[in-house]
């Protein structure tokens, strides 16, 4: 078997102990095609920012979770082209739903995986998660557990009702499991709409949404238990409304789109939150990029001439968010 060493992946330890020592938080994009796969890349070599690439469920069974793996390899080799001297790219098995799934990653090369046991009642979790770091540990892979449920539609993850993770389990919990870091809920939601209008205010002069603030005590909390441990954020996008705005100017219909305020996750990112999920931000990206060529250029139909817009748009969102948000820029030379 190949270890994902030789491959240049690297696990998310030292990557976590430094990012809590020095206060930032590292990225983890998700991707399913090679324009944002093209995009994470570029903007994580030019800010040298240490990176996670995300797989999910869904993204194994949009793009085959084969082809997903050798683009990490090749994202690696093009890290390098791009005079990224020593890149830190880490890829990892997003939601892992089973032992069998986090298995055949492992297997294959990833350097990381979730297993997200967090529906099952406590002791099942546990049961799960330690069999999943048991195995993966034996080749130095790492792993990242939930506790708590975060509300939202992740692919084939969906919760109607957000449950705060309880800070007096989580000693117990990563003891008893031997995980690597644990994914907390503290009122981060998967999903574009992570709050519905009823649970916001609104901002009197724009009329925008102001979704109700995270749960910062119920973290405070969690670090108290866990020193120095390494906490993940999902469900962590902002849903930057000059993207919602531009697919609604150009015929789409996202009303009342809304997510995490920046100034939120970077206070969180100086914390013991050492990896922030962004997904759905890149997705608005690209839909909002894509819709104004098609209404600007209705004759255009070479992909490369909407994909391509699409992908400059994300690198441009990636970059916002390593140097302006996560403050991981410059911490992998
Ligand atoms: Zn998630």
């Amino acid at each position: 078997m190949v270890s994902y060493k030789d491959l240049g992946l690297v696990n998310t330890r030292e990557m976590f102990a430094k990012a809590i020592k020095g206060g930032y938080a590292i990225p983890a994009f998700n991707f399913n095609n090679m324009e944002q796969l093209q995009a994470i890349i570029k903007a994580s070599a030019e800010t040298k920012s240490p990176v996670i690439l995300q797989v999910s469920k869904g993204a194994r069974n949009y793009a085959n979770q084969t082809l997903l793996r050798y683009m990490a390899q090749g994202a690696v080799e093009y890290a390098k082209e791009l005079g990224w001297e020593h890149p830190q790219i880490c890829l990892h098995l997003d939601h892992g739903d089973s032992f069998e799934l986090c298995k055949s990653c492992v297997d294959f090369d990833f350097s990381s995986v979730m297993i997200d046991a967090s529906s099952l009642p406590y002791e099942e979790n546990i049961a799960l998660t330690k069999k999943v770091v048991e195995y993966a540990h034996k080749y130095d892979v790492t792993v990242e557990a939930e506790l708590g449920v975060l509300a939202g539609v992740e692919d084939e993850v969906s919760s109607a009702v957000s449950h705060y993770t309880k800070p007096e389990e989580v000693v117990d919990f990563a003891t008893r499991t031997g995980c690597d870091s644990l994914a907390i809920s503290i009122g981060t939601s998967h999903g574009a709409y992570k709050f519905t209008p009823e649970q916001c205010t609104r901002d009197p002069k724009t009329g925008r949404l102001v979704p109700p603030p995270l749960a910062f005590d119920v973290l405070d909390a969690i670090m108290e238990q866990l020193p120095g441990f390494p906490i993940v954020l999902h469900g962590s996008s902002s849903v930057p409304q000059e993207y919602v705005d531009m697919i609604n100017k150009y015929g789409g219909k996202l009303p009342d789109a809304v997510g995490i305020p920046e100034e939120q996750l970077r206070k969180a990112a100086k914390s013991a939150v050492c990896k922030i999920n962004i997904d759905s931000d890149s997705r608005l990206a690209f839909t909002a990029a894509v819709r104004k060529v098609f209404a600007e250029k209705p004759g255009e139909f070479d992909p490369r001439k909407y994909c391509g817009p699409a992908r400059d748009l994300m690198e441009e969102l990636y970059k916002h968010k390593i140097i302006n948000v996560l403050g991981s820029n410059g911490k992998a030379e």
